[in-house]
Parts: structure tokens; C-alpha cells; sequence
């Protein structure tokens, strides 16, 4: 019985309301249950206490409510969080509060799993098992909201989807997730404070910028020469950097938003004068900034860290061509939740 009830989160405001007209009742019920399940995060029927013991029933004949649930929680050292989500079939996927001195970032996950096959990615050994829905997105931002205001007192103020999987391969469902974050009656949150990060499906890039999108966009470049590139992140073959920069370009024509490129620097793999210079001559094809991410372990030493060194000639490099460099220490190591590290160890 139960798996042939309809997750009622799947419905729109408007089938909600259209659902409770055919039932004879009034459509403003739909409004009233709508708001439950996205402003007020109702996990059950029983919950909508201003709707009819009646109605709650038949809602519970009719449909589930299909919430996520954070199964284990770990608190590191440096007050990040990392939640371990488990879906409604039971599959996990993880979720990381990352706290600064002024803001509270989330960061999401888009698939179980991961269709990618970067090197370096513990995410990438999980292969894709399959798509997150928009609620199982926009939950786990709630959650994270929930924990920001619990431990810091402040709401979570910034949504990055680099956790778990590739948000333009799963773009729908990432779209309407991030409809509900930013809409007045979910999160009501700004665009500007999402950042969606890509490994660079140029397709997926240009369907962006024709859909007008107001968040910014992240692309893991990592290498700006093909052959490196292909060798640590394999799909490089498919999709090469010369598309990339071509939808990139178009991304910047049509949004006029800076890029921002997140870079690992590896000893002997991307640390060279040569690869320096690659990387500063891609980086003016298109307004941009710098992320460089220290690079978290993940297995044996395959890849290692670049030396000092290395980081700061790339560094100057940059800064010399007046380039944005940011470099981002990493957080949460302690318990797995850094940058390449989810893979639901725990
Ligand atoms: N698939 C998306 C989002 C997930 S990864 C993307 O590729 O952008 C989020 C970021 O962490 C990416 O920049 C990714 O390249 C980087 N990353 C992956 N594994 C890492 C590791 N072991 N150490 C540091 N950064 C890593």
C-alpha cells in the first residue's frame, strides 16, 4: 500500500491546490498544506495542526511525506559540521556546515554518488547511484539552516553544491531546488549566495546562461592543459578545455558574472612554470577568480600536495596578472567532510 502513495512534496502549490478542489474541498487548503511542508519543514501529516483531523487522514490515505533524516552528525574541531543524510530508500548521502567568523556555508550534494571519474575524488569511487530529488536538495539545506542557527546563533548565509555528485548532471532537479531556496516561500534566500560548482559540461554551461540563472557558477579546472587535465579528471576527453572556455565565454557573455575556478596544485602533476603559464593565459579568456584549494587525502599517495613553493609561484603568477587568488584552507578534515573526502566512511 504504502509504495504506491505519492510523495505529496512532488506536487507544485498549484497541484496541491487543484487536488484539494477535487476532493470537493476549498483550494486554499493547498496553500495552507503547502506551506507546512516547505516553510514550516512538517514531517508529518499529524503536524498540520490548523487542518482538519479529516483532511489529515485522507492526506495520509493519499500520500507520504518523503523527508530526509540526518542519521549521524559530527562536529569538528574547527566547528564544522558534517551531516550523513539518509534518503527515503534508505541510500546516504553527506552534507557539510562550514562556519567562518562571518558566514555559515552549506555544502550540498547533488547525486549518491558520482557519474565523474575525477582521480582525486573519493566521491568518484562511489559511481552514480542515483539523482537527488529537488526535496532531498532543499532539505538538506534546512537542516544545515536548522544547525546553523542551533550552534551559532545565525541562519546559514552562503549554499555551495560541492559535496557529493555533479550538479549539471542532475541540472533539473538542481533548478528546482534552488527555486525553492531562493522563493519567499521556502528559504526566500538570495541567488548570489549560491555557488554551483561543475567539473565544465559546456552544454550544461550554455543551458545556464540561456536560462538566465542569478547564482554564481564554480568550475573545478584543476589543469588548463588538455593532456594533464585528462589524465587526473578522465571526462576531460570528452569534454575538452577549448569547449569549456567556448561555453564559458558564452556563460560570461550572456551573465556578465565572473567565474571562479577552483585548482588543486599536485606535486608532479600540475606544478610546473609550464602549467603555471596555461593556467594564467585561460584565466583571461573570461572574467574570473582564483580558488586555490589545499588538497585533502585520499588514498595511499597517489597525489600529494605541491610544495609551498609551488603554490606561491602560482600565487604570484596570478596576482601579477592581476588575477583574484583566494586560497582556501581546508575544514572539517578531521571527520572526512573536506573538499573530496565524502564517500560515506562513516
Ligand atoms: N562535481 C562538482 C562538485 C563536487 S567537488 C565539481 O567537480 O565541481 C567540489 C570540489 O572539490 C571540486 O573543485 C573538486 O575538484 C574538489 N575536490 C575533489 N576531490 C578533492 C580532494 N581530494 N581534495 C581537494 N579538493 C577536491
Amino acid at each position: 500500500m504504502a509504495a504506491t502513495k505519492k510523495d505529496i512534496r512532488a506536487l507544485t502549490k498549484e497541484q496541491l491546490r487543484e487536488f484539494f478542489e477535487k476532493q470537493g474541498d476549498k483550494a486554499f487548503r493547498g496553500n495552507q498544506v503547502y506551506e507546512w511542508l516547505w516553510q514550516k519543514g512538517a514531517h508529518s501529516f499529524e503536524d498540520m495542526t490548523n487542518v482538519s483531523k479529516e483532511t489529515r487522514q485522507m492526506l495520509e490515505d493519499n500520500f507520504v511525506i518523503n523527508h530526509i533524516k540526518v542519521d549521524t552528525m559530527q562536529r569538528s574541531n574547527d566547528g564544522t559540521v558534517k551531516n550523513a543524510v539518509r534518503l527515503h530508500d534508505g541510500l546516504i548521502v553527506e552534507s557539510v556546515l562550514i562556519p567562518t567568523a562571518t558566514r555559515t556555508t552549506a555544502c550540498v550534494s547533488s547525486q549518491v554518488g558520482c557519474s565523474l571519474d575525477c582521480r582525486f575524488c573519493a566521491t568518484a569511487r562511489l559511481k552514480r547511484m542515483r539523482n537527488l530529488n529537488p526535496d532531498e536538495i532543499y532539505d538538506q539545506v534546512v537542516a544545515i539552516d536548522n544547525e546553523s542557527k542551533l550552534y551559532f546563533n545565525r541562519p546559514l548565509s552562503n549554499i555551495v553544491f560541492m559535496g557529493m555528485g555533479e550538479p549539471l548532471m542532475n541540472y533539473n532537479n538542481v533548478i528546482k531546488a534552488i527555486d525553492k531556496i531562493t522563493s519567499p516561500e521556502g528559504l526566500g534566500m538570495s541567488p548570489k549566495r549560491i555557488t554551483v560548482s561543475t567539473s565544465g559540461v559546456p552544454k550544461m554551461i550554455k543551458k545556464m546562461a540561456d536560462d538566465d540563472v542569478k547564482f554564481n557558477l564554480a568550475v573545478s579546472l584543476h589543469s588548463a592543459i588538455d593532456e594533464v587535465r585528462t589524465t587526473i579528471m578522465p571526462f576531460n576527453e570528452t569534454f575538452p578545455l577549448e569547449d569549456l572556455r567556448e561555453a564559458l565565454e558564452y556563460w560570461y557573455a550572456k551573465t556578465k558574472r565572473k567565474i571562479s575556478y577552483e585548482y588543486v596544485v599536485w606535486k608532479g602533476i600540475n606544478d610546473t612554470q609550464k602549467d603555471i603559464d596555461a593556467f594564467v593565459k585561460f584565466c583571461k579568456y573570461v572574467p574570473c577568480k582564483v580558488n586555490i584549494i589545499e588538497y585533502n587525502p585520499i588514498d595511499d599517495g597517489e597525489f600529494q600536495q605541491a610544495s609551498n613553493e609551488a603554490l606561491e609561484n602560482y600565487i604570484s603568477h596570478l596576482e601579477k596578472n592581476r588575477i583574484v587568488v583566494n586560497v582556501r584552507r581546508s575544514r572539517g578534515k578531521d571527520i572526512d567532510a573536506a573538499c573530496g573526502q565524502l564517500a560515506n566512511k562513516s
